[in-house]
């Protein structure tokens, strides 16, 4: 079974309106009309529609970096996911270390929005790892099954197929530091087989699971090189043209 690979980026809470435009309309030149590995950008809210506007006819797909599960109500400051799906995003970010680490999100709140996002047409790219101190406590792989699981629940198999899991060790994210390919290799086999214990073989290996953590033009090709590895959600190196389509050549 072969899984196309998926390069996202993840523009967090950086650019402003030009510049996001700008970037995506640089991606958008530099892909042409098909892509190997599947390309997304994930912009701030305020960005989205133009950002979609601009990917239309592109095979970029538009992301969001949250959502809110419910679709519509008096929940001010809220984003649901009626509102990314009618603006046409494909896929949303859902429990990034960063919401869960600086917003208090709990692995309950993680697995509404991900049944959120997929009753409304889109893809959860569900976000799943360990800090410095789970890791050191020998304590990683139970916390990310953990998370895998709460993400997972309530799911049926048809909804399974569509999901993307990104590993992203905290201790990875935005320090410079990766995950050796080995360890992020083994990893990758534990969500897999945690998706297969619970949905099948079959079905676990069509499951996209990424890397996420420090990805540069460095490191990427021996990351993806790995078997489990089926390509990367990047932060700071999706920041640029340059870094971000280096990144995306080395998932070919
Ligand atoms: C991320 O934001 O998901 C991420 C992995 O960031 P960075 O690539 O900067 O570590």
């Amino acid at each position: 079974m072969s899984r196309k690979p998926l390069v996202a980026g993840n523009w967090k809470l950086y650019k402003n309106l030009r510049e996001s435009t700008e970037l995506a309309q640089a991606l958008v030149q530099a892909t042409g009309a098909e892509s190997t590995p599947e390309i997304a950008v994930a912009p701030v809210f305020t960005a989205l529609a133009k950002v979609a506007d601009v990917l239309s006819g592109s095979p970029i797909a538009l992301a969001a970096q949250d959502v809110f599960w419910e679709p519509q109500g008096a929940f001010t400051g809220e984003v649901g996911p009626l509102q990314l799906s009618d603006i046409g995003c494909r896929y949303v970010i859902v429990g990034h270390s960063e919401r869960r680490q600086l917003f208090g999100e709990t692995d309950e709140q993680v697995g509404r929005k991900v049944s959120a996002v997929l009753g409304h047409g889109m893809a959860p790219i569900l976000c799943v790892g360990e800090t410095l101190e789970e890791r050191e406590a020998g304590q990683a792989e139970a916390v990310v099954v953990r998370q895998l699981q709460a993400g997972l629940r309530g799911l049926d198999a048809g909804q399974a197929t569509k999901i993307v899991v990104a590993y992203e060790p905290v201790w990875a994210i935005g320090t410079g530091k990766t995950a050796s390919p080995r360890d992020a290799q083994q990893m990758h086999a534990r969500v897999r087989a945690t998706v297969a214990e619970r949905f099948g073989g079959g079905l676990a290996e069509q499951l996209r699971v990424l890397y996420g953590g420090s990805v540069k033009p460095d490191n990427a090709a021996a990351l993806m090189a790995e078997p489990d590895i089926d390509g990367a959600l990047v932060g700071g190196a999706s920041l640029t043209l340059d870094a971000f389509s280096a990144i995306i050549s080395a998932a070919q």
